[in-house]
């Protein structure tokens, strides 16, 4: 079977697994903020608000059926569609509650792409834009699929609002069939060195999420593919790298394998290994989320063992924090070690390919998703 033909198949897999998806009703005034410490350039932290915009979900999961670990369907509206007017009370609310003046530094974005014109429009998106500028926020940070980076006139129009602006995108692998496969991604490299020459062009900084623990991967390969995508994301001048520890949400491939015992949240010790082995002159570049909170909140989050979760966990954040590398070299051996380096000894039986061919063939939603 070609990669195009395991594609074709994931795309479907994907789209009757979302036949599940639950709305979750929400105040469609009201977006979703939560709040993450950051390490700001010159070494200093501060409490950034992410704020998702409620509006209608990601096009390339109402298309084909989203990226196998992906839960933001819970953050968008599935079945009511947005207003302008609900958009724009929710920038209203978020002004309000998280004001410019305590956290100038700000994510605004959607639960897919700030840019994507079905999401939000192209005459809504400068009035909100334009509110939170007069509002005073200094720095501006959103999301976005890399397709949706390539429009020189919507990348303008940030900057005309705000000095510094950044984007996040979800880079995932390097790697076409653990991208495009394995996590559904739907995306071309190719895209992603357009967008980061485009972005070049309009002085936006950008940063790529890469996912650890990436399904019918063993440990050994999900860290290997991960340090090289890395090295691919810091060549195509990406800033920052967001290592995203797999989780588990609702009405995902990665929930039903989970269920199915075929799938294994990477331990936070994958974390450590990455961090270890990583150049180190690009390391303190590079950071760890997803281990004690994500939006929406996960069924499941990686973890180590109940005596060294918390310890690890606050390792890790101080390696965010810091980029200090003693937190993370003088870190203690806890026994679940051995746990991990069992993982890390899997040798898969067969090549990624036909792993996954094993298991597309024989998919259906009633055969993976039902409760074991
Ligand atoms: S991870 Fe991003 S691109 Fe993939 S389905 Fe979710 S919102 Fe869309
Ligand atoms: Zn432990």
């Amino acid at each position: 079977m070609t990669e195009t033909m395991l594609f074709q198949k994931i795309v479907k897999a994907m789209q009757s697994i979302r036949q599940e998806m639950k709305q979750v009703h929400g105040d469609l005034n009201i977006p979703d903020i939560y709040f993450e410490e950051t390490r700001k350039d010159d070494g200093s932290h501060c409490l950034m608000p992410l704020v998702a915009l409620k509006t209608i979900p990601c096009g390339w999961l109402r298309a084909g059926g989203g990226c196998t670990m992906c839960g933001y369907q819970l953050v968008a509206s599935l079945d009511r569609i947005p207003t302008e007017k609900n958009i724009i009370k929710q920038t209203e609310y978020t002004i309000r509650t998280v004001p410019s003046k305590i956290y100038p530094l700000i994510t605004f974005s959607t639960a897919g792409s700030f840019l994507d014109t079905r999401e939000l429009s192209d005459e809504l998106r400068p009035k909100l834009l334009k509110m939170l500028a007069d509002s005073g926020y200094k720095e501006f940070n959103f999301e976005s699929r890399p397709e949706f980076l390539l429009n020189h006139e919507r990348l303008s129009q940030l900057k005309e609002y705000f000095d510094t602006v950044s984007v996040g995108m979800g880079l995932e692998s390097k790697n076409n069939l653990i991208r495009n496969v394995c996590v559904n991604k739907g995306t071309m490299l190719k895209t992603y060195e357009l967008a980061a020459e485009a972005l070049q062009k309009h002085n936006i900084y950008y940063d790529a999420y890469v996912l650890v623990g990436k399904p019918f991967l063993t440990a050994t390969e999900d860290i290997e593919d991960t340090l090289k995508t890395v090295q691919y994301a810091f060549d195509l001048g990406f800033g920052r790298i967001f290592l995203m520890l797999c989780n588990i949400q609702p009405s995902t491939l990665t929930y039903c394998l989970y269920k199915k015992g075929k799938f294994e949240i990477p331990m936070l010790w994958s974390a450590i290994e990455i961090i270890k082995r990583l150049p180190a002159k690009d390391r303190s570049r590079v950071y760890i989320k997803g281990f004690n909170r994500a939006v929406p909140m996960p069924m499941e989050l990686p973890q180590n063992c109940e005596k060294c979760n918390i310890q690890v966990m606050d390792k890790l954040i101080h390696w965010n924090l810091t980029g200090d590398f003693k937190h993370i070299e003088n870190l203690p051996i806890c026994n679940c070690i051995d746990q991990f380096k069992e993982r890390l000894a899997v040798i898969a039986d067969n090549p990624l390919k036909e792993r996954i061919e094993q298991f597309l063939d024989g998919f259906t939603p009633e055969s993976i998703c039902n409760e074991a």
